[in-house]
């Protein structure tokens, strides 16, 4: 039980307690069961680097039974068919979800919907039509989307992005080039980011827009997979888009303000990376001190030894912190406020915490801290690479020292 003097209301607790067990009954089981598939890149990935189809089938599953259980959709919006669950059940029920997966029982990862992949608050700015031809298997889990910003000249100033929708009758015609987006691979829908406006655009002044693109659209081609933390696969990859074509039914919120939905998705992934940050660094501390309580040398269990047990004081402490953090700004953000500083404070702290609790947790395994089996080295890249996904540690800085030169000094 975490020390936290507010308790987290008892409502989300027995949640948390059921998405365990339908973690280890969905999840976990499926990852025995299903080893050399999910856990041997050698069976998990086609020559071209994607997924082979019993993989896509295993997360398909998951997504699936999770809707049906009732997670899936935990903090979707209710009138899109959600629970309407807020952020402090979406942290906390994603940081247990880590806590008991660790990194390599990696098809947790589609357990809660992400923005970036399934239902959020985002679909309620897409149009009637729109919902009415895709909400239904969104949420049932059964499709999913991607979200198209980043570009080879467009990563931190996404505003750089050079993708281009062109006017053509009642809509437009779109060509660009994507990079970097998470389960293209595999997604039925994508969130294109395009310059509608190349005036506003060039001055910062909005002039993008956000559309829903089918995947299986004429002039879409995934163009390659990018491999990864040395895997010879992967679910990011690099798009092309041919004079795709958009009717104004696909338009994702207002024209020319599609930066906005960038923004407030974003967000949502910081509450989720920070999240997983913290889940993951205590299943690697959990694991680090079974270890060193069993494990002898010079004729003590090593946890004996202060060079062993004060590392993991010290994620201990880090833990706690990031946890307090996560927990307030998901609060805060149920209230209503918007919390720009405070959810860039806790994502690039609750991140940089968790490279170092994870690293701690190898050093502490010794060579074992580098088998595949344990997953520490899967977490370790996993967490290191949120440092950089949604919001650079470097570009949070610099919204918490803007924030802080406009004045909110409120700590
Ligand atoms: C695993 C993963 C999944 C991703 N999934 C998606 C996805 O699904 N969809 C999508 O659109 N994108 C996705 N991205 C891309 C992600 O949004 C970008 O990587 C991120 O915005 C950073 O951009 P960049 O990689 O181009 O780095 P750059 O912006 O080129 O930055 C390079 C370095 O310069 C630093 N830097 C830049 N500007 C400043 C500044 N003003 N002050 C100080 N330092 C600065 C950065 O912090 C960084 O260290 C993903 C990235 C990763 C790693």
């Amino acid at each position: 039980m975490a020390a936290i003097a507010e308790k987290i209301p008892e409502e989300l607790e027995q949640i948390g307690d059921a998405v365990e067990a339908f973690c280890r009954a969905e999840v976990i089981a499926r990852h025995q069961t299903n080893h050399a598939l999910l856990n041997d890149p050698r069976n998990t990935y086609r020559e071209d680097g994607r997924f082979v189809d019993d993989v896509i089938a295993q997360i398909k599953a998951v997504r699936m039974a999770s809707a049906k259980a009732g997670f899936y959709n935990v903090s979707v919006p209710e009138d899109l068919g959600g629970a309407g669950f807020g952020m402090l059940a979406y942290y906390t029920l994603l940081e247990r979800i880590y806590r008991v997966c660790g990194a390599h029982n990696w098809l947790c990862d589609f357990v809660v919907s992400h923005w970036a992949f399934g239902p959020s608050p985002v679909l309620s700015q897409v149009t009637e039509r729109a919902k009415s031809e895709i909400l239904n298997g969104m949420i049932a889990g059964e499709t999913i989307m991607c979200f198209g910003m980043s570009e080879p000249g467009a990563g931190s100033d996404a505003a750089m992005l050079k993708t281009r929708a062109v006017k053509s009758g009642e809509g437009w015609k779109i060509s660009g080039r994507k990079i970097w987006t998470t389960h293209i691979p595999i997604a039925d829908y994508c969130i294109v980011f395009a310059i509608t406006d190349p005036d506003r655009a060039a001055k910062k002044a909005g002039g993008i827009s956000t559309f829903l693109v089918p995947t299986s659209a004429a002039g879409v081609t995934v163009e390659s997979i990018i491999r990864m933390h040395g895997h010879i696969g992967g679910n990011e990859g690099i798009t092309v888009l041919e004079d795709v074509d958009v009717e104004p039914w696909q338009l994702v919120g207002e024209l020319h303000e599609g930066f906005r939905i960038g923004l407030f998705g974003v967000s949502m992934g910081r509450i989720y990376n920070s999240a997983r940050a913290v889940g993951l660094a205590r299943w690697a501390l959990e694991m680090a001190i079974d270890y060193a309580s069993q494990r002898e040398a010079f004729g003590n269990p090593i946890a004996a030894y202060q060079g062993v047990s004060f590392p993991l004081a010290d994620s201990a402490t880090e833990i706690h912190a990031a946890h307090l953090m996560g927990l307030n700004v998901a609060q805060l953000l149920d209230n209503g406020e918007r919390a720009i500083k405070e959810l860039s404070m806790t994502k690039s702290y609750s991140v940089q915490a968790a490279v170092r609790a994870v690293d701690r947790a190898i050093q502490t395994h010794g060579a074992m801290g580098f088998t595949n089996e344990l997953g520490l080295h899967d977490a370790y890249a996993r967490v290191r690479q949120a440092n950089v996904a949604d919001g650079t540690n470097e570009i949070l800085s610099r919204t918490i020292a803007q924030r802080l030169f406009k004045g909110d000094t409120e700590l």
